[in-house]
């Protein structure tokens, strides 16, 4: 491994999994699992929560509101 300096970003941002936007951490977003699978973390923006839209695990392929 070859040692260099590690620029990082400063957040790595979540991504909405139904509008594929990155969720800023001073949005109040959701996260959590998919009831199906229950291995895909699921996020959602608070756009999406708003409009109630859906999403789509990517693992399972469950759709759900
Ligand atoms: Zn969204
Ligand atoms: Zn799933």
């Amino acid at each position: 491994m070859a040692t260099s300096t590690v620029k990082k970003l400063a957040l790595k941002m979540p991504v909405c999994t139904s509008c594929s936007r990155p969720i800023p951490p001073y949005e109040r977003g959701v996260k959590f699992r998919c009831p199906n699978c229950g291995e895909f973390i699921i996020w959602r923006c608070y756009k999406c929560r708003q409009l109630m839209n859906p999403y789509r695990c990517p693992k399972c392929g469950f759709e759900g509101p």
